[in-house]
C-alpha cells in the first residue's frame, strides 16, 4: 500500500461523509473513532493511560461489538522479553497523525510509549472506502539500550461483549501433502461457553486457509484474516460466565531479535464485519481482498487464465515435445504454456538441460511466444539437490529442514549469501529463458531452520524463513522483474495466506488430484479467497466428457495436463469449445458474489453459484457424482426479486422465464440424467 504523504486535516464526526474513509480525534477524551459510512470503530487512551478498544459497529446493519466491560482489551498485544504490553500497560501519548492510503482509505498513527520507559508502541489503524473491515497493524520500537527479543504477539487482539449469545465459528482447511478428502472442507463449530474454543493452525504447512468467521444466532457476524505466511495459531473462545468472546493469533515459536532503537512490526490482520450467512463473510473479505491486498491480475479481461502444463509427461520432457504440444495448445485456445518440473539440469541447478533443450530452452520460449502465448517455468526456488552446484560449492546454506521435495535437500532463504545467490539466479533464468510466469513450486515455503551459522536468529525460524525468507526473495525478484507473474504452489495450496494474496496472481488448490477433488477445492477456497485463488489443475485421467471439463468451470486459472498430441480430433473440438466457454464466462465469475449451495462428495450432486450484480446475471454449475438423484430441484440465491429472467442450460435446451422470486423459492429442474453427469445453468435479466 503506497501513503500518499497527504496529512489530512481532521474534521469532527458531523462531517463525515458517506463512503469517504475519516478519522476523528479527541484531544479532550483521547479518543480516535474511524469510520468510512460503513463502519466506525473508537480507541481510548483513558486517564489512566490505558489503550483501549471501545467498540466496532456496523453502521448499515446497526450491529455493535462492543468491549466486555468485565474484560477490558486493548490492540496492543505483544511481549518483548520480560516485558508484556497489553490493555493493563500505562502509556503516554507521544504522537497522533493520519495519512490518506491507496486505495481510497485512511490510516491513523498512534505513537504511544510505555511510561516505565523500554517501548514505543505505535498501533496502526486503516479503514478502506466501501468496505466494512478494519486493517491493523502495531510497530514496536525497543527503546532500551540492549537487544530484545519480540517472543509473542497477538495479531487478532480482539475481546467482545457476548451478549449472552451463543456463537458459531466457521473455518476452512488448506491443501495437505498427503492427499485428504478433507482438503478444503470446510468446519462450523458451536462454540461452547466454558472457553475452550475453535482454533485454526494457518500457514505454511499449516490445516487451515489463514481466515476465520464467526456469527451469533441472528446473523451478527465478523470475520478476520492475517497476513503472514509462516505458521501461526488463532482461536477464537467464548466465557459465558464472564460474557465475552475473545481472539488471539500468534506467530509460533517467534523469537524476532530487534536491536536497540531498532522496529519489529507485526503481520497486518483485518476484522471486518457482516450481517447474513457465511457466504456473506467471504464475499465481503473477497471485496476487501481483491480491492485492497491481492496482487492485480495480469490483465482483467483475459484472467483467469486457461493454460497448459507438462506434467502429464512428468520429466519426461523434450524440445520435440513440448513443440508439439505447443501447437495445439495454441490451436485450442490454451494462454499460458508452461513447463513443469524437469526442464532443469537438476533441482536446484537452475539451467537448461541440454539433451533436452538442444538449441536451448529461450528457443522454445520464443517459439511459444510465437503462437501467442505466454511462457510459464516451474521454479523450486527454496530445494536444491545435495548433487546441485550450488550446495556442493555452499553445503552449510541448506535448512535443517528436511521435506524431501523429489529427493532434494531444503535451503534456508533467510541466510543472507543463499538469499542473495537465489535472487541473481531467477533473475538469470528470468532473462535468459523469456520468462512470463513462475509456478512456484516445492515442499513447505518456510523451511524450519535452527542453524546457529546462518544470519537469521537460530530460534526464530518461522517468522525470519516467511517475512525474511519466502517473502523478501520473492519481493526482491517481483522488484527486479515486476511484469513477470507467480503463481502459489507447494505440491499443492499449502500455504492458503492473505500475505500469499499479495504477491501471487493464483495459488494452486489441489494438485491434479481429479474432478471431485478439484470441485471440493474451489467450494472451500472461495469463502476466504476470491475465485481466482481456486487454481485447478486438470490431469488426464479426467477424461473428455462434460462432466470432467464443467468440474474445472468455476474458479482459478484451468491448466491442463492433457498429452495434447495423442487426442483425437472430436477431442480436440471438444476441448476447444469448453475452454472457450471457459472464456466467456471467468471474468463474471471472478467478480461474482460465490454461494455455496451443496457441497461435493462422492455419492451427492453438488452445485456452487455465482451473482453478478452489475450484469444482475447468475451462473451455476451442478455436477452429479455417484449419486441417484436423475435431477436436482436448483433453488438460485441474490436475485432481484421482481426482476423477470431467462434460464438456460449449456446441455438441455430447455428454457425457462421467471421472477427472481419465483426462481429462488420455487427453484427449477436441472437434469442430471446419469451419475457423472453435469449442467452449467445461465441466469440471465429480461430487458
Ligand atoms: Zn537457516
Amino acid at each position: 500500500m503506497r501513503l500518499s504523504g497527504i496529512v489530512l486535516n481532521i474534521t469532527l464526526l458531523a462531517g463525515l461523509a458517506f463512503g469517504g474513509s475519516q478519522s476523528n480525534y479527541d484531544p479532550d477524551q483521547n479518543i480516535w473513532t474511524l469510520s468510512n459510512g460503513w463502519i466506525r470503530t473508537s480507541f481510548q487512551l483513558t486517564p489512566e493511560g490505558f489503550f483501549l478498544t471501545q467498540q466496532i459497529s456496523d453502521l448499515q446493519s446497526g450491529d455493535t461489538w462492543a468491549a466486555s466491560p468485565n474484560r477490558p482489551t486493548s490492540p496492543v498485544r505483544l511481549q518483548a522479553d520480560s516485558d508484556l504490553f497489553d490493555a493493563q500497560t500505562r502509556f503516554f501519548l507521544v504522537a497522533q497523525y493520519a495519512e490518506s492510503v491507496n486505495p481510497g482509505g485512511i490510516r491513523q498513527f498512534i505513537v504511544l510509549q510505555d511510561v516505565k520507559g523500554p517501548a514505543q508502541i505505535t498501533v496502526i489503524l486503516d479503514l478502506y472506502d466501501n468496505h466494512p473491515v478494519l486493517r491493523y497493524s502495531l510497530k514496536y520500537k525497543n527503546l532500551t539500550a540492549a537487544a530484545t527479543h519480540v517472543t509473542w504477539i497477538n495479531m487478532v487482539p480482539w475481546t467482545f461483549d457476548d451478549l449472552g449469545k451463543r456463537y458459531t465459528a466457521f473455518r476452512v482447511n488448506q491443501w495437505s501433502v498427503v492427499a485428504r478428502p478433507e482438503d478444503f472442507q470446510t468446519q462450523q463449530s458451536l462454540l461452547d461457553t466454558s472457553g475452550s474454543g475453535v482454533e485454526v493452525y494457518s500457514g505454511s504447512a499449516g490445516r487451515q486457509c489463514g481466515w476465520l468467521a464467526l456469527r451469533d444466532s441472528e446473523q451478527r457476524g465478523l470475520f478476520t484474516g492475517w497476513e503472514f505466511d509462516g505458521q501461526t495459531k488463532t482461536a477464537v473462545r467464548q466465557d459465558g460466565s464472564k460474557g465475552y468472546v475473545q481472539f488471539s493469533s500468534t506467530v509460533l515459536n517467534l523469537n524476532h531479535p530487534v536491536e536497540p532503537y531498532g522496529e519489529f512490526q507485526v503481520p497486518n490482520t483485518f476484522i471486518g464485519l457482516f450481517h447474513g450467512d457465511w457466504d456473506e463473510a467471504g464475499y465481503r473479505t473477497q471485496r476487501f481482498v481483491e480491492s485492497v491486498l491481492a496482487k492485480p491480475a495480469p490483465d482483467a479481461k483475459s484472467f483467469p487464465y486457461v493454460s497448459w502444463d507438462s506434467w502429464g509427461y512428468q520429466d519426461k520432457i523434450d524440445e520435440q515435445t513440448l513443440r508439439r504440444n505447443a501447437d495445439i495448445a495454441a490451436n485450442l485456445g490454451v494462454q499460458l504454456f508452461t513447463v513443469d518440473l524437469g526442464w532443469a539440469r537438476g533441482i536446484g541447478d537452475w539451467h537448461a538441460d541440454p539433451a533436452k533443450f538442444p538449441n536451448g530452452l529461450d528457443a522454445l520460449s520464443d517459439y511459444v511466444h510465437s503462437l501467442g502465448m505466454k511462457f510459464g517455468l516451474h521454479f523450486a526456488l527454496a530445494e536444491a539437490d545435495a548433487s546441485s552446484q550450488v550446495l556442493r560449492d555452499n553445503p552449510d546454506w541448506s535448512a535443517t529442514d528436511d521435506a524431501n521435495y523429489f529427493g532434494a535437500k531444503s535451503l534456508c532463504l533467510s541466510n543472507q549469501p543463499a538469499q542473495e545467490w537465489l535472487i541473481r539466479e531467477a533473475i538469470r533464468m528470468i532473462d535468459e529463458y523469456h520468462v512470463d510466469w513462475i509456478l512456484q513450486d516445492g515442499q513447505n515455503m518456510v523451511k524450519q531452520c535452527t542453524k546457529t551459522t546462518h544470519t537469521h536468529d537460530p530460534a526464530d525460524s518461522n517468522y525470519s524463513n516467511a517475512v525474511n525468507g519466502i517473502n523478501a526473495v520473492v519481493s526482491a525478484i517481483q522488484k527486479a522483474r515486476p511484469n513477470v507473474f507467480w503463481e502459489n504452489c507447494e505440491n499443492g495450496g499449502n500455504m492458503m495466506t492473505f500475505n500469499m494474496a499479495k504477491n501471487y496472481v493464483t495459488s494452486i488448490t489441489n494438485d491434479a488430484s481429479g474432478s471431485l477433488a478439484a470441485r471440493r477445492a474451489v467450494y472451500g477456497a472461495t469463502y476466504p479467497f476470491p475465485p481466482r485463488y481456486a487454481e485447478r489443475y486438470m490431469p488426464e485421467s479426467d477424461g473428455f466428457t462434460p462432466y470432467a471439463t464443467h468440474s474445472y468451470r468455476f474458479g482459478g486459472p484451468w491448466v491442463l495436463m492433457t498429452r495434447l498430441p495423442d487426442l483425437h480430433t472430436d477431442q480436440v473440438a471438444f476441448l476447444k469449445d469448453q475452454i472457450q466457454n471457459y472464456k466467456n464466462q471467468r471474468t463474471d465469475i471472478s467478480v461474482g458474489k460465490v454461494f455455496h449451495i451443496l457441497p461435493p462428495a462422492a455419492n451427492a450432486t453438488d452445485a456452487i453459484q455465482s451473482y453478478n450484480e452489475a450484469t444482475d446475471t447468475a451462473i451455476a454449475v451442478v455436477t452429479r457424482a455417484a449419486a441417484s438423484g436423475p435431477t436436482y430441484l436448483f433453488r438460485p440465491k441474490g436475485l432481484k426479486a421482481q426482476q423477470r429472467y431467462t434460464v438456460w442450460f449449456e446441455i438441455d435446451p430447455a428454457v425457462y422465464s421467471q421472477s427472481g422470486a419465483q426462481l429462488m423459492s420455487n427453484g427449477f429442474r436441472v437434469m442430471l440424467p446419469k451419475p457423472y453427469s453435469s449442467e452449467v445453468v445461465h441466469i440471465e435479466p429480461q430487458q
